[in-house]
């Protein structure tokens, strides 16, 4: 790969406010400098792009993913959408990774995936086979006899063992973890609780501390990770507590919650975009309970996300009534629903889904000097309409590693610079 030069640009760094008439250059995989001024070089192999009117920021991230979920739906019993052959499944979820990548999504983090599809994926997508976003691979859930994942009529003989690995017992929750972590999963999905949308209203974990600690510890002795679907408050202090990684949902959640999971450094994926869409169409107790779940959220996480609590974009896609390839949808109506201001989704879409995406180490999600060059060029400012995120239609292209995407800057080439004197890419930040 040559090198590519965007001048003239807005820059959306992930983090910061935007800055006018930036000029970013990006070399092979990474970005070589992000700084003010021009860029003259003699270099063949530099492509330069005019920005003007345009923005570049960060590649976005799913930070809960279920690459296979197919018309998935809570609401009707049977089929739920996980019953095909995994065959077919797999190539569901290459179609879905796409639409990803294709959506300005350059980075996902599983939330559970039957069959190890999500490993074979990865492979898939590093290999350049299909193509698609970072993908932090998922497990199968984690969950204890008789939890709603294991919500097949009993005597009907049948488990949903694709989809679900039943533990009971420390021991037991040591050996699925670890059967997970052999097919390939890198971060472990756990139920700590039922809510937000999972069949049980009571307010209690669906398994001991004791458990809940064997799973937690045996991920991380592996150098794995693991995330918990939680829904209570005391789910979040116990799973907390014992070191989870990424609380899902958080519904129940109060000061004390925010204060330690950032105390902690958590991640919390409050996905309320399934329950708000799912009570408009749908009636019941179990509806019930998710939008007062969702409504308490709504309330709190603008709290939140003022305390600084680190919160990603991420929703049960796949699941009705939201489809693949509408990710982007998240930014808009996070600032609608919940007040969260523009530039903050972004944040979460770019700065702390990247971190999440590497575990915190500080190579993606914001676009600075050496990072990797995940980005988006948007048609316009994402900051001042946050719409235009949703619609990849305003994007000119996607880069994944320095690689384009659904390039249209063709259109806005310049012919490389044939100057004799050498390059200066005296570009300080
Ligand atoms: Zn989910």
């Amino acid at each position: 790969m040559g090198r590519m030069v965007f001048t003239n640009a807005r820059l959306v760094d992930g983090d910061n406010a935007p800055q006018d008439a930036m000029t970013i250059v990006v070399n092979g995989d990474r970005f070589e400098s992000v700084g003010r001024g021009e860029y003259a070089n003699s270099e063949g192999d530099t492509e330069v792009f005019d920005l003007s009117g345009r923005t570049l920021m960060p590649g976005m991230v799913h930070g809960h993913y279920h690459a296979t979920y197919t018309r998935f739906s809570a609401a009707e019993k049977l089929p739920v959408g996980m019953e095909a052959p995994p065959a077919l499944q797999t190539l569901r979820a290459a179609d879905h990774l796409r639409k990803a990548l294709y959506s300005g999504f350059t980075g996902v983090v599983s939330a559970g995936a039957p069959y190890a599809i999500d490993a074979a994926c990865k492979i898939a997508v590093e290999q350049g086979l299909i193509e698609g976003p970072r993908i932090v691979a998922g497990s199968r859930d984690v969950s204890t006899t008789g939890h709603s994942q294991d919500g097949f009529e009993w005597h009907w003989g049948s488990g949903m063992t694709a989809q679900t690995n039943i533990a009971d017992g420390v021991d037991s929750f040591r050996r699925a973890v670890r059967e997970e972590l052999k097919r390939g999963a890198e971060m472990i999905k756990i139920f700590a609780t039922p809510g937000h949308g999972v069949v049980g209203f009571y307010k209690d974990l669906e398994m001991s501390v004791e458990e809940l600690k064997a799973a937690i510890d045996t991920a991380h002795s592996r150098d794995a990770r693991i995330r918990a679907h939680i829904a209570n408050k005391k789910g979040i202090m116990e799973s907390v507590r014992l070191g989870i990684d990424i609380v899902d949902h958080g519904d129940g959640m109060d000061q004390e919650c925010i204060d330690f999971m950032i105390e902690k450094d958590v991640f919390l994926v409050p996905s309320i975009r399934y329950p708000y869409e799912a009570c408009k169409i749908w009636s019941g107790a179990l509806i019930d309970e998710m939008r007062s779940g969702m409504e308490h959220m709504i309330k709190w996480l603008p709290i939140a996300n003022k305390a600084g609590l680190k919160m990603t974009l991420g929703d049960d896609y796949g699941a009705q009534p939201l489809d693949h390839g509408t990710y982007g949808e998240e930014l808009e109506f996070y600032v609608r629903v919940a007040g969260i201001p523009p530039l903050d989704v972004i944040r979460w879409a770019t700065k702390f889904g990247g971190e999440m995406v590497t575990g915190n180490k500080e190579d993606l999600g914001t676009i600075a000097k050496g990072k990797l060059a995940d980005f988006i060029v948007v048609d316009g400012d994402p900051v001042a309409d946050i719409g235009l995120l949703a619609d990849p239609g305003n994007f000119l292209a996607v880069g994944k590693g320095g690689k384009l995407y659904g390039s249209r800057l063709g259109d806005i080439a310049r012919r490389p610079v044939a100057a004799k004197a050498s390059r200066q890419p005296a570009l300080a930040k």
